[in-house]
């Protein structure tokens, strides 16, 4: 009798043996095969234990030939509380649980490492006895040793399938600085591992990404809130819904510096986290997360580089540069350039006037452009801050605007507008704020150096300009006629000068006398071209130079400007004209040139005066 049993464990030892040896791989079912060969069982049940421990068991594998029912159904209280209490729970018991009197006897087989179990059985009467009365412990040793060495095995394995992945995916990140690959090795590499979860990635919008993964943005999409208490805390959350049979874990996408997004992982019906599951998600998602930083710290360190790089190019040229048109043309381009914009303005303004530099878009010369500047003045009488508008029609519904985006900055000297840089763009939401702020940095920048250059100018003109007639300066004839005997075949000097002026003064006051000059020099302007030069040559005294322009022309002039004066000036005064003239064969100089028309002038006044005289002109 002992021997017949003794044969049953060790045939059952045997078998377990080969199962171990020959299939490493060997699965449940293999052994719920092995338990059924060996003890004749019609239907086995196993329970595991629930890895959280909540519930206390659920089915983790059966054997069912003849086609039972079989379903998810816990052991009544009173069969747990023996199965707890005793290792093996017999016949009696189980007949108290009408779902589970379907068996006869049934084993607690615990374990500190793995997860207890529990085997419900079906045997047959014989096996039952020789079972219950002698082989019992062994029986449960051995299928404990088993269970065991199985569980730690498939660890092994795991472990080492898992750390490969992990290995190759970290290897990936570390050659790569792009969020995309990140994003799509993360996913594949978990579905790899683990084909019959469900995966989202929840990430917050500081993380561009374009390729078509389940994506979710943490920002705008209605997440729950272990999602977000996940991305708050940097931690991992899990819970199993009992209602839609789904355990859901979350694992923070963790850098150094802040965390990135929220992995999203879904397990269905029996298909749950272990520790080991739990551990390889978690170290997925940092290696994700720190990779997700390094990336995003590598971009913002080309985007530094670019600024600075822009930066730089652009105040080494305001420095070198002192031109208006040049530092407006060079600021233009590289603003194009560098944001994309579909137009660009500088506009300055002098008294009064809107300026608008060259190098800006031919639209703010239209009406078109006028409105957007409009704007931009208003909003700058009102503040001097820089304007950054995503979408100008949602800030002025009653206009209707092409350009919807639009930017500007003011420049400022000594509390007072002096103009400002606007650029447009017709897309909503075009620039970013990144942008903007860079934007606003290279005006600031430049703002100085075009105002300079703007006095610059205006200081020159001031210098060559006589303040009183607004005719050019005696120096500026100079070089004027200067460069024209250097470069040109031949030219015509006129010089004027007003007839009884010192009468004019004494009769009408000083006053008067002013005024007369004035109406002079604008007759003189609209009497010539703008190539020639108009200058005040000193008190009542005036030049004119007509660079190219041959004698004869030059007489006529001068006698079409005696006419326009005698009848257009109030009150009515008359000049004298004295002319000179020079061409290649000549040698001539300017101070001979303005030697003979001095001759010339005076001979006028000699003869009578309103007229105009040449003399010993032609060689
Ligand atoms: P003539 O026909 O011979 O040229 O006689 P004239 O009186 O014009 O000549 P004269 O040289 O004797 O006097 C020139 C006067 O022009 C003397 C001066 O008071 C006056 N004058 C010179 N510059 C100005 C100026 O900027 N404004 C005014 N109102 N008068 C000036
Ligand atoms: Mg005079
Ligand atoms: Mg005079």
């Amino acid at each position: 009798m002992k021997k017949k049993e003794s044969h049953l464990i060790l045939y059952y030892k045997s078998r377990l043996f080969d199962l171990m040896k020959i299939r490493a791989n060997s699965n449940m079912d293999d052994w719920m095969s092995v338990v059924s060969d060996c003890l004749h069982a019609e239907m086995i049940l196993f329970y595991k234990q629930d890895m959280e421990n909540t519930k206390f068991y659920k089915i983790s594998s059966f054997y069912n030939p003849f086609q039972h029912p079989v379903k998810n159904k816990l052991p009544s209280k009173k069969v747990k509380s023996f199965m707890q209490g005793f290792p093996v729970v017999d016949q009696a018991t189980l007949q108290t649980d009408p779902y589970f009197s379907k068996f006869n006897i049934a084993f607690f087989i615990p374990d500190q490492e793995m997860e207890d179990g529990c085997l419900f059985l079906s045997i047959p009467d014989h096996i039952y006895d020789s079972l219950i009365h002698t082989d019992l412990h062994t029986f449960v040793l051995e299928s404990r040793k088993f269970l065991q060495l199985k569980y730690r095995l498939a660890v092994v394995e795991n472990d080492r399938k898992q750390y490969i992945e992990l290995f190759h995916v970290t290897e990936k990140f570390h050659s790569s600085m792009d969020t995309d690959t990140i994003l799509s090795e993360t996913i594949y590499t978990l579905q790899r591992v683990y084909p019959v979860f469900e995966y989202t990635l929840m990430l917050s919008d500081d993380v561009p990404h374009q390729v078509d993964l389940p994506i979710k943005s943490l920002q705008y999409d209605a997440i729950d809130d272990m999602a977000l208490e996940s991305y708050v805390n940097g931690q991992i959350q899990m819970a199993t819904l009992r209602r839609s049979n789904q355990t859901l874990l979350y694992a923070p996408l963790r850098g150094k510096q802040g965390v990135y997004g929220v992995l999203q992982v879904i397990a269905f019906a029996n298909d749950e986290f272990n520790r080991h599951d739990v551990e390889f998600i978690r170290q997925l998602a940092n290696t994700a997360g720190s990779a997700l930083e390094n990336a995003k710290l590598y971009q913002q360190s080309v985007q530094s580089i670019e600024k600075l790089r822009l930066m730089n190019s652009i105040s080494r040229r305001l420095n070198t540069s002192t031109n208006l048109k040049e530092t407006a043309q060079f600021l233009t381009s590289e603003i194009s350039n560098a944001f994309d914009v579909s137009a660009i303005g500088f506009i300055m303004i002098q008294e009064g006037e809107f300026h608008l530099l060259d190098g800006s878009s031919q639209v703010f010369e239209k009406e078109e452009g006028a409105s957007y500047i409009d704007f931009v003045h208003q909003s700058f009488l009102n503040a001097k801050e820089s304007l950054f508008i995503s979408n100008l029609n949602e800030r002025c519904p009653k206009q209707q605007f092409r350009f919807a985006s639009l930017m500007a900055v003011p420049m400022i000297q000594e509390d007072a507008l002096k103009g400002f840089c606007v650029v447009l763009h017709e897309e909503p939401y075009h620039f970013s704020f990144d942008v903007f702020k860079l934007f606003q940095s290279l005006i600031y920048q430049s703002a100085m150096a075009l105002t300079n250059s703007m006095l610059r100018e205006k200081l020159e003109k001031m210098v060559i300009t006589d303040q009183l007639t607004q005719l050019f300066a005696k120096n500026y004839l100079n070089s004027r006629m200067e460069a024209s005997i250097g470069e040109d075949e031949q030219g015509t000097l006129i010089l004027l000068d007003i007839d009884n002026f010192k009468k004019v003064n004494d009769t009408y006051g000083h006053q008067t006398g002013d005024e007369i000059l004035i109406q002079v020099a604008r007759l003189i302007k609209e009497n010539i071209r703008s190539t020639d030069v108009g200058a005040r040559w000193g008190g009542e005294e005036m030049a004119i130079y007509l660079p190219g322009v041959s004698l004869e022309t030059g007489e006529q002039v001068a006698k079409r400007l005696l006419a326009a004066v005698e009848k257009n000036t109030t009150p009515p005064i008359t000049i004298s004209c004295g002319v000179s003239y020079w061409n290649k064969e000549m040698n001539e100089t300017v101070e001979s040139l303005f030697k003979r028309a001095d001759v010339s002038l005076y001979h006028a006044k000699n003869r009578g005066k309103n007229q105009v005289i040449t003399t010993n002109n032609r060689p």
